[in-house]
């Protein structure tokens, strides 16, 4: 059982005692109720910002235009925000305008999903006015209110509700699902950031193949036109698209039944073995794209570049089998960053069981061979080449490019036979 800190505890009995009331609220809630840590801890309370800051030797104005301050205790910071109402969402997280509201009930109203509508203190116990706690039970994603009206306000929501059933394993509700389809369009409003974290997430999950909803709700054509591209063929918003998409409602072919995920779908398998870090989780939902469908998606997205590259190198050589013999994996390993060679030996390994072009076998004779070439420590780059640019140049190659396409014909001979790699031979080979 996950207990409230004990800051947070102080903070809202500070609140009440000077006659404001005060709760955890949102996720935390939803996460306490389903025995998981929480990220961050939110506090709701009916005292004005001012008020709040009147009662904490030391706060923080966070977003003190959205009601928020950040009331430190030692080094932690809790964000404590004011009942309020939101008018128009501008990106999915700051609404354009905000009021004040001396009611919970209405702050909770606002709030996107039943089971992210609760909050709890001490005193009142849980606070569930949209039946969050049922929802979680049974492990549905539904809006609070009209779903309709919900996306509209904000059409980030749309994402967030995929991004929650893959982290949950929860299904989306019916109608919340169907609304999804309906405001996809929208999704074009939300900036590319917001709309990137969240896919990030959705991949980086307990579920990543449900980004397959992101195809299957029509949506994948405004998170970005090569995104759309590479699995959204026969999807809704494609001239092909399948059947039970065409509108006709079924018992068989409601979204609810299958989560959405009902028809073939065109996602590779991303296994959960895969370490949960970005650009692991992206390669591999990305690899039957070409390396620069790959880049153009995650340069779309606004990822940064040091998992762009990442991405779009382990794409390359995740479609190429990698020959179990030293010449070819030392040419590998010369191309890349030794860490991101050992990521793409475990991520070949992880996809395995669902089709990588090399065997088992080679597989392991790959990672044999390459830990041998690092322990004899076999000459990978430039750097250890037993010439520099300075003998080749003396050897009577003009300075300029051809210097460089110079080393890089003896680095080649090298990483075909590492004792090559001394000055004798290299210098008698450049005559
Ligand atoms: P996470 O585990 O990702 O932090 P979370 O539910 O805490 O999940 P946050 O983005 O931290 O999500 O938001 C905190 C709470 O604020 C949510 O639980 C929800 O009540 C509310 N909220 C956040 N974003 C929106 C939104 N776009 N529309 C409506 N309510 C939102
Ligand atoms: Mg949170």
């Amino acid at each position: 059982e996950i207990r409230v800190p004990a800051p947070v505890e102080r903070i809202i009995g500070q609140l009440n005692e000077h006659g404001y009331e005060a709760y955890i609220v949102g996720g935390c809630v939803r996460d306490m109720l389903l025995n998981r840590e929480p990220g961050d801890w939110d506090i709701t309370t009916s005292a004005l910002p001012g008020q709040v800051k009147e009662l904490f030797h030391r706060t923080v104005d966070t977003g003190i235009q959205h009601g928020t301050v950040t009331v430190m205790v030692g080094k932690e910071g809790y964000e404590v925000t004011t009942f309020r109402v939101d008018g128009e969402y501008e990106d999915g997280r700051h609404p354009k305008s905000v009021a004040f509201t001396p009611n919970l009930t209405e702050d909770l109203k606002r709030r996107d999903f039943t089971i992210n509508a609760m909050a709890y203190n001490k005193a009142t116990g849980f606070v569930d006015e949209f039946g969050g706690v049922e929802d979680l039970r049974r492990g549905i994603i539904r809006c609070v209110g009209e779903p309709m009206d919900r996306f509209t306000e904000d059409a980030l929501r749309i994402l967030r509700a995929i991004r929650f059933s893959a982290q949950l394993g929860f299904e989306i509700e019916e109608r919340t699902l169907e609304a999804i389809r309906v405001i996809a369009p929208n999704l074009a409003k939300v900036s590319k950031e917001r709309v990137q974290v969240e896919l990030t997430k959705l991949l980086c999950s307990a579920h990543p193949e449900r980004i397959a909803l992101v195809y299957k709700t029509g949506i994948s054509m405004y998170v970005s036109g090569t995104f759309h591209e590479i699995y959204g063929a026969g999807m809704p918003g494609t001239v092909n698209a399948p059947e039970d998409y065409s509108g006709v409602r079924t018992e068989e072919n409601s979204p609810a039944a299958s989560g959405g995920l009902s028809g073939p779908s065109p996602i590779p398998a991303i296994p959960v073995s895969i370490p949960t870090q970005k650009h692991l989780r992206w390669a591999a939902f990305l690899r039957n794209a070409t390396p620069d469908q790959a880049f153009t998606v995650l340069k779309d997205l606004k990822l940064d570049n040091d998992t762009i590259s990442r991405v779009k190198t382990l794409v390359d050589l995740l479609g190429q089998p990698l020959t179990p013999e030293k010449p070819a994996l030392r040419r590998v390993m010369s191309r890349i960053e030794p860490a991101l060679y050992d990521d793409l030996l475990d991520l070949k390994e992880a996809l395995l069981p669902f089709g990588v072009p090399e065997t088992g076998d080679d597989l392991r004779r790959a990672r044999a061979l390459s830990g041998e070439i690092r322990r004899d420590g076999d000459c990978l780059d430039l750097k250890s080449l037993a010439v520099k640019g300075r003998d080749v140049m003396d050897a009577g190659v003009k300075p300029g490019k051809a210097v460089g396409e110079t080393l890089a014909a003896l680095l080649e001979l090298v990483l075909e036979d590492p004792s090559r790699n001394t000055r004798d031979y290299l210098l008698q080979h450049l005559k």
